[in-house]
């Protein structure tokens, strides 16, 4: 094999290429990531949420030095006007972790398994040619290698140029979440047991606001909307909404990052001939919370393994490919589906109607549900049992308008 052709190229080191690029290096195949930043995971563009289950499911759990946060046991949910409501879990349920040293530990992982890692070098052209990818990949200084195989898997995330190249179209970017994160000192009252998510539609229309704790102290304060500019909402929201301008008082802001997240749910076709897509770039993300590391991560793994069965059968044609799209819309499509509908829901609830639908989930029954079935992950369980809920019938008719144009 030349130096220059591969099993398989992966465009995107970060976590959920790094994902399918370490299942199909580990069962052998020829690996090459190509990913076009100095550092893996930088700029940050994550909070480094995940879920305990998620992690081992993935088989990805990171080390301990680069955890912040063992123990969040769940989530206080606030509403517009102040109102907490708890969904707590009895064991710990998630983790916060550094993520770019996550993609980092996730990266390094494929290349022992022996994957060659391009880096920086960006993927700019590609071309499909007598059943193989020919790809055209540029250093920061303007080298340009020409390398070649009979399957990509792009993990290139929300830009998807690649992707679109070779045929298949990323989520809509006139729909993205703009997002901004402080990373913030000497913060006030911080249950760092809990994450605290602010519903808002003044200060962070069509998402929330966030508080993700790191210590008692300490924590990952966010906010994503659908308007221009997130940093600037997020300046605003800290210092004046009721409860986290007394969190933020007299801390200090020591870092920002920001990014942009996809909320319109997965794509139709997420495979073509000699190509799969993964991650964000396939909408593969939570529309509810953002969230594209685990189910994003697990799509990946699929892909891999999938690439493992192209080389066996000598397939790389899209008749053969489609098999990815089924086997990961198997694992979390009709969640994904849920999760689309309730964000549709909320981004067209006024602050008032969250207040009252708020209020309605104080009934005991309800939080009860709601902390036995609810995971981060698997967020449509609790999308069912809410659709099956007589005592929030009224409100649904209530808002029934709004519940109609969510479907479409
Ligand atoms: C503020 C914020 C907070 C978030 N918090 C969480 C959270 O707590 N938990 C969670 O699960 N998710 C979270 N997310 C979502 C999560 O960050 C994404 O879903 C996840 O990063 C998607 O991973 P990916 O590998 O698909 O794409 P990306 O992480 O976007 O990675 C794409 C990679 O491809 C590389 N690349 C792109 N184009 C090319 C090219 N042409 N050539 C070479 N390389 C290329 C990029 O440099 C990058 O490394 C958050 C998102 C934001 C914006």
């Amino acid at each position: 094999m030349d130096d220059d052709n591969f099993d398989l190229i992966v465009i995107g080191g970060s976590a959920n290429g790094s994902q399918a690029a370490y299942i199909a290096a580990k069962n052998k195949l020829n690996v090459a990531i190509i990913e076009e930043h100095d550092f893996i995971g930088l700029p940050e563009h994550c909070s480094g949420l995940f879920s305990y289950s998620g992690l081992n499911q993935l088989n990805s759990m990171p080390p301990d030095d680069i955890i912040f946060n063992k123990n969040i046991y769940g989530a206080n949910i606030v509403s517009p006007n102040g109102k907490i409501f708890s969904v707590r879990k009895s064991d710990p349920h998630a983790i916060v972790c550094d993520r770019a040293a996550f993609d980092k530990f996730l990266l390094n992982r494929a290349k022992d398994e022996g994957a060659k890692v391009y880096q920086p070098y960006k993927a700019m052209k590609a071309k499909r040619s007598n059943n193989m990818i020919y790809l055209d990949i540029r250093s920061k200084k303007g080298d340009t290698i020409s390398l070649s195989s009979p399957l990509v898997i792009s993990g290139e995330g929300i830009r998807g140029s690649i992707a679109n190249q070779l045929g298949l179209t990323p989520p809509p970017k006139n729909k993205f979440v703009n997002a901004a994160q402080f990373y913030m000192d000497d913060l006030n009252e911080i249950n760092q047991e809990m994450v605290e998510v602010y519903q808002t539609q003044k200060y962070a229309p069509d998402f929330f606001a966030w508080i993700i704790p790191m210590t008692n102290t300490t924590a990952k304060i966010g906010l994503g909307t659908s308007r221009k500019s997130a940093a600037k909402e997020l300046e605003m929201v800290i210092k004046e909404h009721e409860i986290l301008k007394n969190r933020c008082k007299g801390s200090d802001i020591t870092r920002v990052t920001a990014g942009r997240i996809p909320i319109t749910g997965p794509i139709k076709k997420t495979y073509a001939d000699n190509l799969m897509l993964v991650g964000d770039v396939a909408g593969q993300t939570k529309p509810t919370t953002g969230g594209g590391v685990v189910l994003g991560g697990l799509a990946g793994q699929i892909a891999g393994q999938i690439a493992v069965q192209c080389k066996l059968k000598n397939r790389y044609d899209s008749n053969f490919l489609k098999i990815y799209q089924k086997k990961w819309k198997k694992e979390m499509y009709s969640n994904l589906k849920r999760m689309l509908l309730v964000r549709n829901y909320m981004n067209n609830l006024s602050d008032f109607d969250v207040n009252i639908l708020f209020n309605k989930l104080e009934n005991k029954g309800i939080i009860q549900d709601i902390e036995n079935l609810g995971h981060i992950d698997n967020q449509g369980v609790i999308v069912k049992k809410f659709m099956r809920t007589l005592s929030l019938y009224p409100f649904y008719f209530r808002t029934s308008f709004k519940l109609l144009k969510s479907f479409f």
